[in-house]
């Protein structure tokens, strides 16, 4: 008798024990997928409550009133110039924007996060429910200027965040439309501008990967930088041969860097001399420092959800090998985790969570959600990330980003010129960020089929910078 009650103690315990298990995983789960549960347009649950609810407004970080709720329908902007620039992050109320803040905070916006007692409380008075006010990061000012300066007619992102706090101050993708006129012409158009490039477009990093490239050489090999390279500018392995921007084999054209160490090359952008250092490492090291700085990670932001970017992890030859190592060959990557990666650079080595929504308040003025920080990865020592500010230092005052020089200012950066199909065909690439201490700021721009990185995308990064500083950031 003993025995067996002994035996039903020990499996009530195990019962217990399990339950506790469960119950902890289901709040994790919530807390963590939540607000992608609600924002799928799957859920039909979601769907009809939102039909109950007046939804709550959406605010810039400034106050400016993004989307608000009249008449039973959503209105954005008056102004149209204004409410496309910042559509991608806000949305459209019927959702063609994926995860954008009308899906993603919808939790807020529709009262789902409301207690128990403030619904009794409308219900006794007799009043429709409210939806929380969401105030997000970014500024509807800077998005408009960015819009204002953006190549028309081409496709693109540009991201804009605080490298210290993970604020995003703008995401933004083009072609974008107008929320509140949404045309046959634009659900047709073929560059597709319910996208967003900015957190769902994957591309081919070019040259800004040289940044993780580097970040492995100092990392994995002893006194790289006092080694001195080679080019000659044409690498052949195997099948691939490697050339630098500005060959062309038909005229006749070989642009050739000669002798230069790892700095000289990360300022020139050296294919050459990359696809070297990538040999040198090797796939698995380099693959490695990849995956500190986030590649092949499930990003689950609280926020904000972001494409996963991908580095190979398949056997591959040499020439592919080399290849990555400037920056092409199979990687992907979205223009925010770009402007993560530099910010990682610009941070002393530690990279934030990028955060969108700044508070969201009840209708009765009680917070329902505080910003606050969050470290995501630390993919460099201090010291390394001092060398590789400098050496991103250097790309800008007297390399190929010259173009986003800002006189008395510290600029860093790294431009990229990313094969799409042939050397003829490039999207421009700048990632780069303010170096001083009370403007933290890091940006990412991508110009499809833009051409050069230091001739389309750094003056674009200029601009933008220089309107920072103008505007109190
Ligand atoms: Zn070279």
């Amino acid at each position: 008798m003993k025995h067996l009650q002994k035996n039903i103690r020990r499996i009530a315990i195990l019962l217990c024990a399990l339950f506790v298990l469960l119950a902890s995983y289901g709040a994790y789960s919530i807390s963590t997928y939540g607000n992608r549960w609600f924002a799928s347009s799957a859920n039909t649950f979601a769907r009809a409550k939102k039909k109950d609810v007046i939804a709550g407004s959406i605010l810039d970080r400034n106050g400016v009133v993004l989307a608000a709720s009249e008449n039973g329908s959503r209105v954005y902007q008056e102004d149209l110039a204004a409410r496309k620039a910042v559509v991608h992050a806000v949305g459209d109320s019927m959702n063609n924007v994926n995860n954008s803040a009308e899906s993603f905070f919808a939790t807020y916006l529709y009262g789902f996060e409301m207690s128990f007692l403030e619904r009794a409380g409308c219900a006794l008075k007799g009043e429709a429910r409210r939806g929380d006010t969401v105030q997000l990061t970014i500024d509807s000012r800077l998005a408009s200027y960015v819009a204002s300066i953006f190549p028309s007619g081409k496709a693109g992102a540009v991201v804009v965040m605080n490298y210290k706090t993970g604020e995003v101050l703008t995401e933004q993708s083009f072609p974008n439309f107008d929320p509140m006129n949404i045309t046959s012409a634009v659900r047709s158009d073929p560059q597709k501008p319910f996208f967003n490039r900015a957190i769902q477009g994957l591309y081919t990093p070019g040259s800004t990967f040289k940044i993780v490239t580097a970040a492995s050489a100092l990392e994995n090999l002893a006194d790289i930088e006092s080694l001195s390279f080679n080019c000659t500018g044409i690498l052949q392995l195997g099948e691939r041969m490697i050339t630098d921007a500005g060959t062309n084999l038909a005229e006749g054209k070989i642009t050739q860097h000669g002798d230069l160490n790892l700095k000289k090359a990360f300022q020139v952008s050296c294919n050459n001399t990359f696809a070297r250092v990538a040999l040198q490492l090797g796939d698995q090291r380099l693959r490695k420092t990849a995956e500190q700085f986030g590649f092949n990670d499930n990003f689950l932001f609280r926020d904000i959800v972001v494409e996963n970017s991908s580095y190979p992890t398949a056997n591959r030859n040499e020439g592919e090998i080399a290849w990555t190592g400037a920056g092409q060959s199979a990687l992907s990557v979205s223009p925010l985790h770009m402007c993560m990666i530099a910010s990682a650079v610009a941070n002393q080595g530690v990279m934030m969570e990028p955060r969108m929504l700044l508070a969201a308040t009840a209708h009765t003025g009680s917070q329902r959600a505080a910003f606050s920080t969050r470290v995501y990865k630390t993919p460099l020592t201090k010291e390394r990330a001092a060398v590789l500010k400098d050496y991103m230092r250097a790309v800008v005052t007297s390399g190929t980003g010259a173009a986003a020089q800002l006189s008395g200012i510290k600029v860093c950066g790294k431009t990229g010129s990313a094969e799409i199909d042939t050397q003829e065909n490039t999207n421009a690439w700048f990632v780069g960020f303010l170096d001083e201490e009370s403007s933290p700021y890091a940006l990412s721009i991508v110009v499809e089929d833009g051409g050069g990185g230091g001739s389309v995308a750094a003056p674009i990064a200029r601009q933008i910078l220089s309107w920072l500083l103008d505007h109190g950031y």
